[in-house]
């Protein structure tokens, strides 16, 4: 089943730099699909236009059968259904964990207080931060951090969840527990795009691995063959 395609993306900046040149591709869904290639290739750009947070110059995405890129589709509706998570966390920093947990689903979806917040306390369960729940995001460690913004990601129950650079922003310490998370997710069979540096994750984890390069993807693989090419 593919989840997502893209069709010939290209993206050009204001300063003509043409960050993705011409950038086909499928994601199967309960794909691990790791994003590895040198700074400045296009990964993140790539990342983000599957969400049209960066809209491409040219070319089409289609999202569960639909033409997102499409001017008559209203964007707001599928991109609930794909997760992000980037490399600073993003969460609101006057806002409690369970706020920041429950309010999308409560916005959005428009589930009940009570049943967010049932929901929140069951994904904080997950990853034993139940504790934090009445905490503010400045009183938890960067690891901290970054599952609390993949469980929030979680409560809007996404079809896809998209990952750019989640742990490069963390002391060494914490990315082990960051990473454990991720994993446990794949596990699960969550469909994940996944931009990092992260080798040993990409090693064990990824289903197939993208290489890029200038704009272009260069080569993909398992990653068994793809790390043992020469
Ligand atoms: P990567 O994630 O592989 O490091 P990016 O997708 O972030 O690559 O960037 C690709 C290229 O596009 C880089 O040269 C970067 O400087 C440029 N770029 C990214 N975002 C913007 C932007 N908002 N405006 C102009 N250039 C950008
Ligand atoms: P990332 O952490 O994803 O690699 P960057 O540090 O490359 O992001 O960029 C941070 C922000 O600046 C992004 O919103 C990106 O789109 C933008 N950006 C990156 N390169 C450029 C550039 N050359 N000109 C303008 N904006 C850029």
């Amino acid at each position: 089943d593919i989840l997502i395609k893209v069709e010939d993306l290209h993206k050009v900046y204001h300063n003509k730099l043409h960050a993705l040149d011409g950038v086909s591709e499928e994601i199967l869904k309960g794909e691990v699909v790791v994003i590895v290639g040198p700074s400045g290739s296009g990964k993140s750009t790539f990342l983000r236009s599957l969400n049209l947070l960066e809209v491409p110059t040219s070319g089409h995405v289609y999202f569960e059968g639909v033409d997102i890129t499409s001017k008559e589709t209203n964007i707001d509706h599928h991109r609930q259904k794909m997760g992000m998570v980037f490399q600073h966390f993003n969460l609101f920093p006057h806002k409690t964990i369970l706020e920041n947990i429950t309010l999308a689903p409560i916005k959005l979806l428009k589930k009940s207080r009570a049943e967010a917040e049932s929901r929140a306390m069951e994904l904080l369960k997950l990853v034993g931060l139940e504790a934090k729940a009445n905490s503010y995001p400045s009183q938890l460690s960067g690891g901290q951090k970054q599952r609390i913004a993949i469980i929030r990601s979680l409560a809007m129950d996404p079809d896809v969840m998209l990952f750019d650079e989640p742990t490069s922003a963390l002391d060494p310490e914490m990315v082990g527990e960051v990473l454990e998370l991720m994993k446990r997710l794949a596990d699960d069979g969550m469909t994940m795009v996944v931009v990092t540096h992260e080798m040993g994750f990409a090693k064990e984890v990824a289903t197939r691995v993208i290489f890029m390069d200038e704009g272009k993807i260069k080569e993909q693989g398992a990653p068994a063959e793809f790390f043992d090419h020469p």
